[in-house]
């Protein structure tokens, strides 16, 4: 597949390819162009041209074809669903869920399209004031490749409603799904330009973007070091910053809880995507007296999972996406194992046999009585590996689900609502879910605290982000 620039599908400059790799048989499934610098060049060229057509549009306009998007990304769901399955490795129901919530962001975006954004006000004998929200310019989208296509709808709603064109680089392990649903944004009628497609290395092409001195905004979505490394970056020219960096999120389970649906909330919260989700459970408390009970029925059901190739309709986990990420996860439990730094109660290898031997398969594992100081709890751990701690009250909860340099999620599973109050009062975080964890609409901001990052993706905050004020001072 090629990359898109100015409503054309294009080759790179020299020709250079990147291969896909389908993550469940190491079989590659296509080629993507490996863009440089000069292909960032063009696309913001033709982002930078576009920008003064689309940008005068009618945000109702503008919404009307961000509905059509949907509609035809609802269409082509299943094609979708299965290409993605295949570049990224989750079951198929995991990737329908995936390109449907681009759907309903698209459609969510469109809604709002009719509602005013501005203010007046009335400065008594000195005038008033009529404050309106104008888009930035160019905008740059660098998008990770756990949950490619939600990211993309997560950025690519907000900018262009708002009237900014966007050069959006996919990350290189996923990049199909992305192209396609760019195609169909053409097809509902984008004009050429607003929205380009480069595909190619972070190091080269999406530093090229965060350098590029007419690209008003980066958002942002990764690894911690590599947002870090944006930022440094960006600082020349005083560039927007949306980071999302994902997170180590506590889920905490009280004695009062209804502990049949805490368990399915831990299975889901760490075990969807393979355990490859921002605000997936990383670590888990329960309190001592239902501690027992709980690991009895999680380790049963966690040792239920089908792992396997996302195509095949009985798997329940698919593949890591790709090799470094098998490797770090393994050497991680490796090294708790080696410096006994837990007990691995389920789990803690790859997975064997000859239906895995070609893909980056990992077991679903469950590690008790992790000392606190290990890597497992103080980094963000992106596998189908879950640390679970025994807690002897909700002070204790608290206190340990805040010993993390980061503050995404977090979610207290219980009846009470002093114990709820307090969670929401405490724990770090910039979501506390409530008996749930992982939820996350288009209507809310998504976003963190601490080392998650700056800004929120989601309802009319990200709108917002898209925007600047621009006064108009009436001296009467
Ligand atoms: P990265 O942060 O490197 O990749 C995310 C995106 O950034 C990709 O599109 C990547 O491109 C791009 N990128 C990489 N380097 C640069 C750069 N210097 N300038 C601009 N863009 C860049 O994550 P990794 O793929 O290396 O994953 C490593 C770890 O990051 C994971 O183990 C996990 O902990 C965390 N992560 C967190 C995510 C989240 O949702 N919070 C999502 C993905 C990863 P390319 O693909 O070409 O390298």
């Amino acid at each position: 597949m090629d990359m898109l620039i100015n409503g054309t599908a294009v080759p790179a400059t020299d020709e250079a390819r990147i291969k896909v790799i389908n993550p469940a048989t190491g079989e590659c499934i296509d080629t993507v162009p490996r863009g440089s610098g000069t292909d960032v060049n063009t696309a913001v060229d033709a982002a930078d041209a576009a920008f003064g057509t689309w940008s005068e549009k009618t945000t109702r306009d503008r919404g009307l074809i961000l509905f059509r998007a949907a509609e035809l990304v609802r269409r082509d769901h299943k094609d979708l669903a299965r290409l993605l399955t295949q570049e990224q490795g989750k079951p198929l129901k995991e990737s329908i869920d995936e390109v449907r919530g681009c759907a309903n962001i698209l459609e969510y975006y469109a809604s709002i399209s009719g509602q005013p954004a501005g203010e007046a006000v009335h400065l008594g004998k000195a005038g008033d004031c009529l404050v309106t929200r104008v888009p930035l310019g160019v905008c740059g989208a660098i998008i990770p490749w756990n949950m490619p296509v939600i990211i993309m709808g997560w950025k690519l709603g907000p900018a262009l409603l708002a009237g900014n064109t966007l050069v959006l680089k996919p990350a290189s392990t996923t990049p199909l799904t992305n192209l396609r649903i760019a195609g169909l944004l053409q097809e509902a009628g984008l004009p050429h330009g607003v929205l380009n497609v480069v595909t190619g290395p972070g190091e080269t092409v999406g530093a090229a973007l965060v350098k590029h001195p007419r690209v008003k905004k980066i958002s942002f979505t990764g690894d911690c070091a590599t947002g870090h490394r944006i930022r440094q970056m960006a600082k020349d020219h005083l560039k927007t910053l949306t980071l999302e960096l994902g997170g180590s999120d506590p889920m905490i389970v009280m004695a009062d809880a209804d502990i049949s649906k805490a368990v399915d909330g831990a299975l889901r919260g760490r075990f969807y995507n393979a355990g490859q989700v921002c605000t997936a459970v990383k670590r888990l408390y329960l309190h001592e007296k239902i501690a027992e009970e709980f690991m009895h029925l999680l380790i049963a059901r966690v040792e239920s999972l089908t792992i396997g190739n996302g195509l095949l309709p009985a798997t329940d986990m698919g593949p890591l996406n790709n090799r470094e990420q098998l490797e770090r996860i393994s050497s991680l439990v490796r090294e708790v194992a080696e410096q006994e730094e837990g007990t691995i109660s389920t789990g803690g290898s790859p997975k064997t046999g000859s239906a895995y031997k070609d893909g980056f398969f990992y077991q679903p594992t469950l590690i008790t009585d992790v000392a606190p100081d290990a890597a497992l709890l103080k980094n963000e751990v992106f596998g189908p590996v879950l640390p679970v701690m025994t807690v002897p009250d909700l002070s204790a909860a608290i206190r340990e689900a805040n010993r993390s340099r980061y503050g995404l999620g977090a979610s207290i599973w219980t009846r009470d609502i002093s114990t709820i109050k307090e969670v929401y009062q405490r724990v770090n975080a910039g979501i506390v879910w409530v008996n749930r964890h992982l939820t996350i609409p288009p209507e809310v901001p998504f976003g963190g605290t601490n080392e998650s990052g700056i800004g929120r993706e989601n309802g009319f905050h990200a709108l917002d982000s898209y925007t600047q004020t621009k006064t108009l001072y009436l001296g009467w």
